[in-house]
């Protein structure tokens, strides 16, 4: 079974085998975790992502999939990217979300991680309520059939632990 960690901090100081990033599908960098992981792991991050767009991801990288590149500088072999979907009060997309935790879990898995950090994917910009957002995250992983053993959920503030911990008790 996968252990789970929670952690309060800053995703990019973590020492684990591979780092999920809440990027866009564009891959070409934005703001909040994606663009602490880019500055912290500098360009070779970028370098890779512009090489999977010339390559087989010409239109990005559709919401609720994931692929690897190098961690660059950060502690890590790979950051693994995976695109969440915008929360919407019209459609139910918890499906897409969802599939962000499991395919990123399956790109790790396959490249040999052990250990991988998420962020709490979407519930930033993209405007997914946090409590939801933990439900979606904790449920998924739980379910996971995964070789991963660790998962490190890595909460930016006090909020974000605190619906992740209500989640996990
Ligand atoms: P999204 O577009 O998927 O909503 P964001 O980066 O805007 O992505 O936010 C996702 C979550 O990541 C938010 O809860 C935000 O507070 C958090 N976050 C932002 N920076 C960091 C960081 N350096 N480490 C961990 N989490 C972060």
């Amino acid at each position: 079974m996968t252990a789970i960690e929670l952690v309060q901090g800053d995703i990019t100081r973590e020492s684990v085998d591979a780092i999920v990033n809440a990027a866009n599908s564009s891959l070409l960098g934005g703001g909040g975790v994606d663009g602490a992981i880019h500055r912290r792991g500098g360009p070779a991050i970028l370098e890779d992502c512009r090489r999977l767009r010339a390559a087989h991801l010409g239109k990005g990288l559709p919401t609720g999939q994931a692929v690897a590149t190098t961690a660059g500088d950060l502690d890590a072999r790979w950051v693994v990217h995976t695109v969440g979907p915008v929360f919407s009060t019209t459609e139910d997309r918890s499906g897409l979300l969802a599939s962000c935790y499991r395919e990123s879990l399956r790109v790790a898995g396959e490249l040999g991680a052990r250990t991988v950090a998420f962020p709490a994917i979407s519930t930033g910009v993209y405007g997914w309520p946090m409590d939801d957002g933990a439900r979606i995250a904790v449920e998924t992983v739980r379910a996971a059939d995964t070789t991963v053993e660790e998962v490190r959920f890595v909460l930016f503030d006090e909020r974000a632990y605190e619906a992740f911990a209500a989640r996990l008790r």
